[in-house]
């Protein structure tokens, strides 16, 4: 059975319970009661499950976290207030001080602005390589890199990474190797590829919607022998290893989630967890969808970006190792701004917003919204080009998709 049919068939029986309510309950409490003075110490010790303060856990959140351990074979996950939360949860829980921290490949700008510009602030040092520069981040992996984050694929470079091979070498140093895989849950399995730890913006395609930011950190479980956390590189947090398999819960939550608080809220797990329950269907549809919208765009002669076309410098490896596709996003070049503004104004079907992952298709012109602040070099660095324009696909018809894309860059010829 695909992981998608076996995801549908898995998902509606974990939600909520067979007698009483269908949908998840929403526990909208910041504070909770416990029963007795002794009951609140165990609470506090760690020794009860019961919920102690919603900045450390929410039981709506709870349920989004054991839908979300349970997607991606894991041995836990903690919800965040957003895709940025989790990120900085992970490094905040896992640096010290002078610690390095490898990003390879193109990436999402928050990211790239939290790791170049904001972690330097409080002694994290940020390093970059391109996603196919394995002697570079051998290089850095020797010096001491203690953190390697890599993007499922590139937003909006897209550019693929071979997560298998940057898993064994982070390995070989004992690195961690976090995976942002915002736009391919699903197909993208990275836990099961020896990544330790992924990261989602649920606010994307696990919620769909557009109602509801969210994130998630979900970790493997802790070894019993050949666990690499017990490297003096992690010696911080030695101490909270003890816990047992499921430590790295207690490491995110003491060390990041206790102190800057960014927790999830129950109304919003809620509404992420009815985005869940549709997200196999969803996923395959948009997936097809992107696949047939860039050849359609590529047949008509625009400059359109995806690793399914032949052109693509990722194209055998997404043929090898995304069989199911690598999620809802393509990108045209339209040569300059003043064409891209024009093309996506005469669109009649785009969405024009920042998000990507929606049920509807969306556009943007990525220069002068989301890249704005960053210069010319890094831009490029990363991808944008000045006539970029980044289409996340939905789930309407391919075929109105296209025609409508198509007739956009038509009255564009025109001008
Ligand atoms: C959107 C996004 C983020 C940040 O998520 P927010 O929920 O907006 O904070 C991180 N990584 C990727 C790949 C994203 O697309």
């Amino acid at each position: 059975m695909r992981y998608y049919e076996y995801f549908n068939t898995l998902l509606p029986q974990l939600i909520g319970e067979k007698e009483g309510s269908v949908a998840p309950d929403i526990t909208p409490s910041a504070a909770f009661a416990y029963h007795t003075s002794e009951e609140a110490e165990a609470i506090f010790a760690g020794e009860s499950d019961k919920p102690i303060y919603a900045r450390i856990g929410n039981p709506t959140s709870g349920k989004l976290e054991t839908v979300l351990a349970k997607m991606e074979g894991a041995e836990g996950a903690v919800a965040t207030a957003s895709g940025m939360a989790a990120i900085a949860m992970v490094l905040t829980a896992l640096c010290e001080k002078r610690d390095k921290v490898l990003c390879a490949g193109g990436f999402f700008s928050g990211t790239y602005a939290m790791i170049q510009e904001t972690m330097p602030r409080f002694g994290i040092e940020g390093h970059f390589c391109n996603i196919d520069d394995f002697e570079e981040m051998e290089k850095l992996l020797q010096e001491g890199v203690k953190i390697v984050l890599c993007e499922s694929v590139g937003n909006p470079n897209l550019k693929l990474p071979d997560i298998r091979r940057i898993a064994l070498l982070c390995d070989r140093y004992n690195a961690l190797f976090v995976v942002d895989n915002t736009l391919t849950p699903l197909i993208v399995q990275p836990l099961k590829m020896g990544a330790d730890i992924v990261v989602y913006s649920t606010t994307k395609i696990i919620c769909g919607h557009s109602a509801a930011l969210g994130g998630a950190v979900i970790f493997r479980r802790v070894k019993e022998s050949n666990e690499k956390l017990l490297d003096p590189k992690f010696s911080a947090i030695h101490s909270l290893l003890e816990k047992g398999p499921k430590a790295m819960m207690t490491v995110f939550k003491k060390r990041s989630m206790r102190d800057f608080g960014m927790s999830a809220n129950a109304f919003a797990s809620f509404l992420t967890l009815l985005g869940m329950e549709t997200l196999a269907l969803r996923t395959r549809r948009i997936n097809e969808n992107v696949k047939r919208v860039a050849k359609l765009l590529h047949h008509e002669g625009l400059k359109v970006r995806h690793p399914s076309l032949s052109g693509h410098e990722h194209h055998l490896r997404y043929e090898a190792l995304f069989p199911d596709g690598c999620g809802p996003i393509l990108t045209l070049d339209l040569e300059t701004e003043r064409k891209a503004f024009a093309f996506l104004d005469a669109s009649k079907l785009l969405t024009l917003t920042a998000n990507v992952g929606d049920n509807r298709t969306l556009g943007l012109h990525m220069a002068s919204t989301i890249y704005r602040d960053f210069d010319e070099d890094t831009r490029l660095r990363l991808g944008v080009t000045d006539g970029l324009v980044r289409i996340s696909i939905g789930l309407e018809s391919p075929i109105a998709i296209a025609e409508d894309l198509i007739a956009a860059a038509g009255i564009l010829k025109q001008t």
